[in-house]
Parts: C-alpha cells; sequence; structure tokens
C-alpha cells in the first residue's frame, strides 16, 4: 500500500441497504480503523435514509473522519477492499448494496483522475452525506448547503458506539 510521510485528514461516507445494515456500517467503521496506515479521528452516529436514484430498503449511513498515512488512490484501494469483504454485488448500476463506501474529502486535495473525483461530485446533494458531515465537523457544512438538501427525509438514529 502506498504510503505519504504526513498525515492526512480524509472523510469517507459509509451506506448499506441489504441485510443488517447497521452491523455493515459498524463493522466498515471497524475495518476502516483496523487498515494499516488509517487511524479513526470519529465516526458520525447512524442516519437513515431513503435510497436516492435506486430502489430497495431504506439506507443507513454514516461518516467517518480519518486520519491517514495511504495516499489517496491507496485510501480509495482500501475502501473497495472493505467493501468486497462484506460481499458487495453489483448486478446493475445503483443496485441495492452490502455496503457503499466514499471518499469524500482527502485533506483539501483536488483529485480528477479516471477512477478517483474528489471532493465526491455527488457529495453536495446528498443530504445523507452533509448530515453526518457537519455532526462530526459542524465548521465544513453551511447552512445554505442544508437548504439545497432540506427536503430529503434523513432520521439520525442513536451514536454509533
Ligand atoms: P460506486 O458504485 O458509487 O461505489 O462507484 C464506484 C466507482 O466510483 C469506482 O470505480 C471508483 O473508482 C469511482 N470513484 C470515483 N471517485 C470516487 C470517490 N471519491 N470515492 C469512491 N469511488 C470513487
Amino acid at each position: 500500500m502506498s504510503e505519504q510521510r504526513d498525515e492526512v485528514i480524509a472523510y469517507v461516507g459509509l451506506g448499506a441497504n441489504l441485510g443488517d445494515s447497521p452491523q455493515a456500517v459498524r463493522d466498515a467503521i471497524a475495518a476502516l480503523a483496523a487498515t494499516p496506515g488509517v487511524s479513526l479521528v470519529q465516526a458520525s452516529s447512524l442516519y437513515r435514509s431513503a435510497p436516492v436514484d435506486a430502489t430497495g430498503p431504506d439506507y443507513i449511513n454514516a461518516v467517518a473522519c480519518i486520519s491517514t498515512r495511504l495516499t489517496a488512490p491507496a485510501l480509495l484501494h482500501a475502501l473497495q477492499a472493505i467493501e468486497n469483504t462484506a460481499g458487495r454485488e453489483r448486478p446493475y448500476r445503483n443496485a441495492p448494496r452490502t455496503l457503499d463506501l466514499d471518499l469524500l474529502l482527502y485533506g483539501d486535495a483536488g483529485i480528477a483522475s479516471p477512477d478517483l473525483t474528489v471532493p465526491h461530485p455527488r457529495m453536495g446533494e446528498r443530504a445523507f452525506v452533509l448530515l453526518p458531515l457537519r455532526e462530526i465537523s459542524p465548521g465544513l457544512i453551511g447552512d445554505e448547503d442544508l437548504q439545497a438538501v432540506s427536503l430529503q427525509v434523513v432520521e439520525q438514529l442513536g451514536s454509533f458506539e
């Protein structure tokens, strides 16, 4: 796994809507915390949201703040390995999934490669990302950002711990 010298603060969005979704999200946060080169700084509460552009049961969502020595591509690779371990299958686009991990922010980097776009291009459209992100880093999300997604129904559940 490629590493860089300085620690970078990054934010990861988590979502699941098959099987025991709260457990899948908790397990993924634990797997993230156990990844070499990654330290968990803070995890948000769990949230419940209706699927956006997708079918199936409600999603359980959360956002994790991590500190990492991994480069952004290496971190994406680690996220995909956690998804694969959770048994994600992708029979068709936006199919219900056991676990979906998105790299939302990687320090203040802007990345546009074929495999990785950071900041995540759709995070500003998604209340299920912005609300947990604001819970753990209030300074990142302004009132006007939340205004843009205020019609989306997202319910905050109990804390992750
Ligand atoms: P999805 O089906 O939404 O999980 O999309 C996964 C695909 O999006 C993978 O092929 C990734 O290479 C690509 N991708 C691009 N930017 C990101 C990002 N910031 N976080 C996660 N996946 C990304």
